[in-house]
């Protein structure tokens, strides 16, 4: 994944990311909203200029709550 790419992607500094590195050295960004909500990307197609689900890195775990419930209705629309 490029540099530049990547780090115009919002999922840089979202609270919802985790940075996997395998051992030959690729990074891939996995989305964990993914893990309780099998309708998103687990892996989100990268960069990631725009996505309603953001939450910023930091953010309480009540909001982290909200915005997985967000998620759902989201979906269920
Ligand atoms: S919620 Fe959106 S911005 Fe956050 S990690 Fe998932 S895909 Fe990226």
């Amino acid at each position: 994944m490029g540099d530049l790419l990547i780090f115009s992607s919002q999922c840089i500094s979202c609270a919802h990311k985790r940075d996997i590195l395998t051992g030959k050295g690729s990074r891939f960004l996995l989305c964990q909203l993914s893990l309780k909500d099998s309708r998103l990307e687990k892996y989100p197609r990268q960069p990631m200029l725009t996505c309603p689900h953001y939450l910023k890195e930091n953010s309480s775990s009540e909001n982290t709550q909200q915005s997985i419930e967000k998620s759902k209705q989201d979906f269920s629309q």
